[in-house]
């Protein structure tokens, strides 16, 4: 495949990298003011939020930790179990930390649900959930993030850090891809 072909691989892109930016300045915005004074580490997980952890840490322009997880999700295909291993755990001891835990998509929400009670039972003072996207199944969790970009419908999108087989991570737009991806 020709690196020139990537962004022609979208057909409708959902969200351009501006709006993703302004999005991000707004949850940043409400993030400093709900942590005023408070010490912050963000959690990303691995590897699709690295683009929103990167974003998302600079445009909140103030001291913070950031650490990664990394967990795979059992489940064919495109979709996910809630059978979760960790495949690399936080450096950091979270007791008594406040921890936000910063992804790109809520999709079932399985995999986030696992992973906050896991997080939760290492007595962090506080557990929040910033994802950039949620899908309509994400509303019948429990997990109940605090900062969301957009609600989405459910349909399979890709960039900005959300790959097809490990392919399209690093598209600045957020879109869908072209039957013909799908068909090669
Ligand atoms: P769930 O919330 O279902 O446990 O899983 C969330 C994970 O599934 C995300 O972190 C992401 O890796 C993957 N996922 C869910 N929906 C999409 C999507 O529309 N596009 C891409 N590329 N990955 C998705
Ligand atoms: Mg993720
Ligand atoms: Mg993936």
């Amino acid at each position: 495949m020709e690196s020139s072909a990537v962004e022609g691989d979208l057909v409708n892109i959902l969200f351009t990298e501006e709006q993703i930016q302004t999005r991000l300045g707004e949850m940043a915005e409400r993030i400093r003011a709900d942590y005023e004074g408070e010490e912050l580490l963000l959690v990303g997980v691995l590897r699709g939020a690295v683009m929103v952890m990167a974003d998302l840490a600079r445009a909140l322009d103030r001291h913070l930790e950031m650490d990664f997880m990394a967990v795979s999700s059992y489940g064919s295909g495109t979709k996910s179990s809630g059978v979760v291993r960790i495949l690399k755990d936080l450096d950091t001891d979270i007791s008594g930390r406040h921890v936000l835990v910063v992804d790109e998509i809520i999709d079932t929400g399985l995999t986030l649900s696992w992973l906050i009670s896991n997080l939760s039972s290492r007595n962090p003072a506080s557990v929040e959930i910033a994802t950039l996207l949620r899908k309509p199944e994400a509303l019948a969790m429990p997990v109940e993030p605090k900062y969301v970009g957009w609600d989405i419908p459910n349909e399979f999108v890709v960039g900005y850090g959300l790959d097809y087989q490990e392919r399209y991570r690093n598209l600045r737009d957020i879109g869908t891809l072209a039957p013909h991806v799908y068909s090669s």
